[in-house]
């Protein structure tokens, strides 16, 4: 059996950890490129969104390669996610693949399908075996949310262009190394002070490799002397897959802020699989937020992109990116709402809606732009030079 599945950012590197310490081959997709996307446009509908096609690319790019077993992530509610696997499955048989796709589906409590679930991974290892892939899936896991956050909070002060992306990346090859946890929080602690030594940030952030916590974004962001500092919300394929949002948080770590993306692997796997299977799913705080202006689920992220976006404003954040693939139901109907967040808790919020043409050089010019207007109305700073309203913009 040999196992594949869809790219998400670096989720490849748990998810090889875990199903390689149950015994099972290991067929990582090629990397996500322009040809990867431009193989799932091909096969996808026209009108569908841009994870199916993107996911579909990566699927036969795997298939290719080796693979013949294939986990994909179901999905209930409005969202289209749920019967994405089986339009998958009907294309994949069209170009002659018989590659077996696995929906894994949130578990909702249903003890007898998680159960289903658990019985078909520990027919082929030991229990203990799957215990002590699991634990080490989940530290890579851990961290990989801490190197992009801490990434996303460091790049405006690097002190080499890319230095920091560089040490991220020298950490993950390491992190994908690692067998056993304590190399894995070895590596990590190693970055840390990696990205530390190449970036102005000093020692603002006391993270324990052991006991971390994910809210890294949440001290730097306030102070006079802070830069301009921008949030990042969306649906969550597009927020967390930078080959599909062309390097989003990069560019905007590049042009000189402060980025703060909440979306982690690990709270979304604690979320909707571990607490989920017991139907613990506690009531997102971000309802509480979103409450105002979207009292409704929608599907997707959307009210997690409303909610996080009044929760930006009101922690004194200077601007949102909004990130939604092109035709995304749940997205769109937050980003019908996001204006009037705008207006009512006085923070710009820039909507961006993704698809397989959008191109690098439109994107960064908008994000520029954007950029400079947060600068000049906050006082704030890009890169450390100060903009005042006369100073305009461009000169970061
Ligand atoms: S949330 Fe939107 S983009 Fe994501 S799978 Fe659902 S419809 Fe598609």
């Amino acid at each position: 059996m040999k196992v594949s599945f869809p790219h998400l950012g670096n989720i490849s590197i748990p998810l090889k950890a875990f199903f390689s310490g149950i015994g099972m081959d290991v067929v990582t997709p090629p990397p996500t490129t322009r040809k990867t996307v431009a193989i799932g446009a091909q096969l996808a509908p026209e009108t569908a969104c841009l994870p199916l096609k993107v996911t579909t690319g990566n699927m036969v790019e795997a298939i290719n390669a080796g693979a013949d077993t294939v986990f994909m992530v179901g999905g209930i509610g409005p969202c289209r996610l749920g019967y994405y696997c089986e339009l998958q499955k009907h294309i994949l048989a069209d170009l002659g693949h018989d590659a077996n796709l696995i929906a894994i589906e949130p578990p909702k409590g249903n003890l007898r399908q998680t159960a289903r679930f658990a019985q078909m991974l520990t027919s082929r290892a030991r229990i203990r075996d799957v215990v002590e892939a699991g634990k080490l899936a989940w530290e890579k896991c851990i961290g990989i949310d801490i190197l992009d956050q801490l990434a996303n909070a460091a790049r405006w002060s690097e002190r080499k262009a890319g230095a920091v992306d560089r040490a991220v990346q020298a950490g993950l090859d390491r992190l994908d190394m690692a067998s056993r946890v304590s190399d894995v929080r070895e590596a990590i602690a190693n970055t840390i002070e990696q990205i530390r030594s190449c970036s102005t940030l000093g020692t603002i952030y006391e993270l324990d490799p052991c006991a971390p916590s994910l809210q890294v974004t949440a001290e730097p962001l306030c102070g006079s002397n802070s830069p301009v500092s921008v949030g990042v919300v969306g649906e969550i394929y597009v927020v967390m897959e930078p080959a599909v949002n062309m390097n989003l948080c990069k560019k905007l770590g590049a042009i000189g802020a402060v980025v703060s993306q909440p979306i982690t692997f690990s709270g979304w796997i604690m979320a909707h699989v571990v607490l989920d299977i017991i139907k613990l799913m506690p009531k997102p705080e971000l309802l509480t937020w979103a409450v105002p202006y979207l009292r409704n689920f929608v599907g997707g992220h959307g009210v997690e992109s409303v909610g996080r976006s009044v929760q930006m404003a009101r922690r004194g954040l200077d601007g949102v990116v909004h990130v939604s693939p092109l035709t995304c139901m749940p997205e769109i109907v937050a980003q019908s709402i996001l204006p009037r967040v705008s207006e009512k808790e006085g923070i710009p919020i820039m909507s961006l809606a993704v698809d397989e043409h959008t191109a690098d050089a439109g994107l960064d010019t908008r994000l520029e732009a954007f950029c400079d207007l947060l600068a000049v109305r906050s006082g704030k700073r890009l890169h450390g030079v100060p903009l005042t309203p006369c100073q305009g913009s461009g000169t970061t």
